[in-house]
Parts: structure tokens; C-alpha cells; sequence
């Protein structure tokens, strides 16, 4: 009898399904799982909360349309996973969470650790489910890796029973499944098409949204040629950017309101009109904007706003069906369009140039970001969260390449930065790649993860983490009014609700684990310890960066 454990039969299941990497935190009574899956040759990263395990894990999914393993134990380790699960879901990103559970001959006892794992896990999944008896476990690994890479990308839960897990059984009586095939790419429905072409060869004032579904779909190189075969302006969503790089002649970004705003019809590429892009309503849209539709989700087309052209279908694919049928036609350089859109480009550029090129101190975010984005490799993976500095280094940090840019997303979770620059990192260690992996911080969202600084020094993982300072969340108070307040009495009736503890020395964080901090403030120290760090690439580094921006 070959025999073979629950946490054998998991691993290899992953392992068949092309999963390449878990991330997690063992305990009682998955530790088994994740030494199964090094021993199945899946990468395990040990994390220091599941939340931030289950960010890496997601954005190895985005990355590289694979989902990645999260790996919790039961009760308050699978809710720790939660938070990761929801951002994955709602970015419609995969993710593969697998979480221990209490033995089944204790379920309803008050075992340790005991919760209605499946059932919580369906809210922030497309799939959650516990196999029934080992011999169905590869059936249900198949099943959650294809529910999280087909139709919209999402989160899929794995329930495994504690007594599951070295439980043993012969491998003959093991419902094995192979490898689920890529996700099927399916086209736009012609008559769609045509319509989509008769708007868009009628329109004054086209303009193209990308975003990051276009990413994911890996649709750089049709996206390209609808831009440049059209001469349609484009404008990238946060993450959509690097599509396209950012200094591309068509791209409109430094207009963006003006573009928004007066555009006639808008082809959106894998962008939900939510938050992100103000709902496509007025004031920030006209109320006549035609918006043609791309998303292979169905329930996604008109939402808002109804499309006067929906196209239901793969990125890739249907971009190549908009190129067959538009074939030559071109938007006028010189229209009115590109001349009122380049000359607010004009404009807004004069004004970040010359809030970057003020020496005040403590600097401003614009002079930061103007010199940390002068010294970026182009081919940088760029990670970017906190309220101000997300904000204002999406406009200040170009991004040239896809999927380099990750930052707090659709959902707006702070927290992810740490988790998303060790799975870049991790990834590109893999595939012996050069590329850098630079986490730019607000203060208040370093502060949500900031214990996987440890997780990237125990792996040698070289990121360079810049925090941007200023005291407090969106902005605390300076040390002076801090301590003037501490002589007034208890501070919790005090101490404004948005501030940390001004002059904390975040870049102690890195050098406690053996990296290296630095304190910076001026934009000589800021250029030289960035330089340094990026000159580097031998040890795990750690800039952190203290500019007390104002
Ligand atoms: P952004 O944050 O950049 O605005 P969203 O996450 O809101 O982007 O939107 C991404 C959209 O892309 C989702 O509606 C998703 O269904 C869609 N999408 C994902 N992959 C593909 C694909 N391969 N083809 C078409 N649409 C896709």
C-alpha cells in the first residue's frame, strides 16, 4: 500500500496546479501543510501576520495570473487572513487561503480555536469549501485554484480539518486531477464592435482609461496598438499605470480632471467606474459621456453608467477585434482635443515643478518624490500606500513597465505595502531578475505591517523601504506642539486622534534586524542614502526616510 498523509495529498495538489508559492504562519495544526509543500518544492515564506501573508500571497497572483497559497491556522489566524482575502477579492485578484481547523469529532464542543471558518470565508470569496474526506482533496485544491483565475479573478477558501492533516490513506483510492488549463478567453459579440468603432469614429474628444484588469490580462502590447494605431489620449487608473509607460506622448495623466471631464466617449479597458474613477458621474463626467466597455465580467458592464457599447470579453482578445475593425482610422493630432489637453498638461506640470523645486525644510512631498523618482531605475517595481504619499506619488512616480506599481488598491487598504514588496521581491529572487523593489511608505500605513521588516532581513529580500514622516495620519504635529501638549495633562483627551509620536526613528525598525536605516531630511541626505541603497544589491537594505513633511 503506497500510503499518503492530508497535508501530503494538499501539497501535491497545489504543486499539480502550478502553485509555486505559499506564504503564511504555521501553528497548531498546519505546520505539517507548509513542511508538505517545501517538500513538494513550493516556495514557503513564513510571515509575521496573516494579514500581510495573504497581501504577498495575492499580489503573487496578480503578478503572475497564478494564485499563491496563504497558509493560516484556525480561529484568529484564518480572521487575521480575512482582511487579505477581502483586498484580493475586491481587487479581483487570486488568492488561494488555506486555513486549519478543529478536529471534526470536536466541531460544536468549544474546541480550541473553533470558528464557522467556511461560512465566514464566503463573504470575501468566490469559493469556500472543506473536501469531505481526503480522497477528495485534489478535486477541491482543482477546484478553488480554477474558481480563483476563471471569470473574474478572486479568492478561493480550503477548510482542512486538524485530523485531516496526518491522517493517512492509500493513494490508489485518491481522486487525482490534473492541472486545470488556462482560463478560457472569450470574444465580444460583432454586432458590439461595430457600434463600439461608429462611437468611437464619431467622437471629439476620445479618451482611453486603462486599468489594472488590462494589467492582469497582460494586454500591454494590443492596448499599445489601439493607442498608437488611434491616436486615441489615454489615461491610466493607479494600478493601470506602466501599461503604457507613464511618459508615453498619448498619455494625458497631468489632465487628468480636464480629460475625465470633457471627454465625449470613453473606452474603458478593465476599469469599474467606482470610486477610483468618481462613478463615471457628474461633476467629474459629462452627462452625455458614451462609454464603451470592456470587462469579462458581465454583471460589471453599466454599472453607473449604462454603456452605449458593452463588450464582454478578454481584454487582449476584444482590443484585438476593436483593431481588425477600425482598422486605419485615426484621431487628428491637431484637434481641438489634444490642443486643450496639452496645454492643461503644460500648465499642471509648471505647478509640480515648482512645488518639487522649493527648499523648504522639512522638505515637501513634491521635492521628495521629484528626487526619489530622479534616482529610480526605470524597470523598478514601485509600492505605494498611506493617504498623502499614495496620492501625490501616483502623479510624481512614472512607472514604465506593467504590473510594477502595486499600491492600496480598489478597497484602499493600508497595510499592504510590506506584504506586496515581499512577493515581488520573492518573485523576482526567483527569477534572478535585478529588478528593485522600492516600498514608499506614509508613516501611519508603515505602521500597520511594519514586523515583516523582519520577514524581508530573515530572507534576504532586497527592498528599499522609504517612510515618508509627517508625524501622524494624513499629518500629525510637530515634536514642539507634541511636547507642549504632553505638560497639559492625559493625552488620550489631548492628542488629536490623527497623530503618532512625532520623530519616531521608523529606519531603527530596519537596522534592529540587520538591515541598514537611514534617518534623512535634507535632499542631499534623502539622494544619498537612496543612491547607496540602490548601488546595493547584495543584503537585504533599508532606506527610511525622514523628510518631517509638511
Ligand atoms: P482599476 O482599479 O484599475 O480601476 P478595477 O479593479 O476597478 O481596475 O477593474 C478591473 C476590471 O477588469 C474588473 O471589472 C475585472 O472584471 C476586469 N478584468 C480582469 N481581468 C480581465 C480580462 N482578462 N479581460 C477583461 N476584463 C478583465
Amino acid at each position: 500500500m503506497d500510503e499518503v498523509t492530508g497535508a501530503q495529498l494538499v501539497a501535491e495538489a497545489l504543486k499539480s496546479q502550478n502553485v509555486e508559492y505559499m506564504f503564511g504562519i504555521v501553528g497548531v495544526p498546519i505546520i505539517e501543510v507548509a513542511m508538505a509543500a517545501q517538500a513538494a518544492g513550493i516556495k514557503y515564506v513564513g510571515m509575521r501576520n496573516e494579514q500581510a501573508a495573504c497581501y504577498a500571497a495575492s499580489a503573487i497572483g496578480y503578478l503572475t495570473g497564478r494564485p499563491a497559497v496563504c497558509l493560516v491556522v484556525s480561529g484568529p489566524g484564518l480572521i487575521h487572513a480575512l482582511g487579505g482575502m477581502a483586498n484580493a477579492n475586491m481587487n479581483c485578484w487570486p488568492v488561494i487561503v488555506i486555513g486549519g481547523s478543529s478536529d471534526r469529532n470536536q466541531e460544536t464542543t468549544g474546541a480550541f480555536q473553533e470558528f464557522p471558518q467556511v461560512e465566514a470565508c464566503r463573504l470575501y470569496s468566490k469559493f469556500s469549501a472543506r473536501p469531505s474526506s481526503l480522497e477528495m482533496i485534489p478535486a477541491v485544491v482543482e477546484k478553488a485554484v480554477r474558481s480563483s483565475i476563471y471569470g473574474r479573478p478572486g479568492a478561493s477558501y480550503i477548510d482542512i480539518a486538524g485530523d485531516m492533516v496526518n491522517a493517512k490513506i492509500d493513494r490508489a483510492n485518491v481522486r487525482f486531477v490534473s492541472c486545470c488549463p488556462a482560463p478560457p478567453v472569450s470574444q465580444a459579440d460583432s454586432r458590439e464592435i461595430t457600434q463600439a468603432v461608429r462611437l468611437l469614429r464619431a467622437a471629439q474628444r476620445p479618451l482611453i482609461i486603462i486599468g489594472k484588469g488590462a494589467a492582469y490580462a497582460r494586454a500591454e502590447k494590443e492596448v499599445r496598438e489601439l493607442v498608437e494605431v488611434t491616436g486615441i489620449p489615454f489615461l491610466p487608473t493607479p494600478m493601470g499605470k506602466g501599461i503604457l509607460p507613464d511618459d508615453h506622448p498619448n498619455c494625458v495623466a497631468a489632465a487628468r480632471s480636464r480629460a475625465l471631464l470633457q471627454a465625449d466617449v470613453i473606452v474603458l479597458l478593465g476599469a469599474r467606474l467606482n470610486w477610483i474613477l468618481h462613478f463615471g458621474f457628474p461633476p467629474r463626467f459629462s452627462p452625455h459621456v458614451k462609454i464603451i466597455q470592456v470587462d469579462l465580467c458581465a454583471e460589471e458592464l453599466s454599472n453607473n453608467v449604462r454603456a452605449a457599447s458593452a463588450l464582454l470579453g478578454d481584454i487582449g482578445a476584444v482590443v484585438r477585434q476593436l483593431l481588425e475593425t477600425v482598422r486605419s482610422w485615426r484621431f487628428p493630432s491637431d484637434s481641438q482635443w489634444w490642443l486643450t489637453l496639452k496645454e492643461k498638461m503644460t500648465a499642471n506640470a509648471q505647478i509640480s515643478k515648482s512645488l518639487a523645486l522649493r527648499s523648504t525644510l522639512p522638505m515637501n512631498y513634491y521635492t521628495a518624490f521629484h528626487h526619489i523618482s530622479e534616482l529610480l531605475p526605470k524597470d523598478c517595481i514601485i509600492v505605494s500606500e498611506g493617504a498623502n504619499t499614495m496620492d501625490i506619488g501616483r502623479t510624481m512616480l512614472l512607472n514604465y513597465l506593467p504590473r510594477h506599481r502595486l499600491d492600496a488598491g480598489t478597497f484602499g487598504t493600508m497595510g499592504v505595502g510590506p506584504g506586496f514588496a515581499i512577493a515581488a521581491a520573492v518573485l523576482e529572487q526567483t527569477q534572478k531578475s535585478a529588478q528593485r523593489v522600492v516600498c514608499i511608505e506614509g508613516d501611519s500605513a508603515f505602521g500597520f505591517s511594519g514586523m515583516e521588516v523582519e520577514t524581508m532581513c530573515r530572507y534576504k529580500l532586497p527592498i528599499i523601504i522609504i517612510v515618508i514622516n509627517n508625524n501622524g495620519i494624513y499629518s500629525g504635529v510637530d515634536p514642539k506642539t507634541w511636547k507642549e501638549m504632553e505638560k497639559m495633562g492625559d493625552m488620550t483627551t489631548i492628542a488629536p486622534p490623527v497623530t503618532l509620536l512625532p520623530e519616531a526613528r521608523y529606519e531603527q525598525v530596519m537596522s534592529a534586524f540587520g538591515g541598514r536605516g537611514y534617518l534623512v531630511r535634507t535632499v542631499e541626505e534623502l539622494r544619498s542614502a537612496l543612491q547607496e541603497s540602490l548601488n546595493n544589491t547584495q543584503m537585504n537594505l533599508g532606506l527610511l526616510d525622514y523628510p518631517y513633511i509638511i
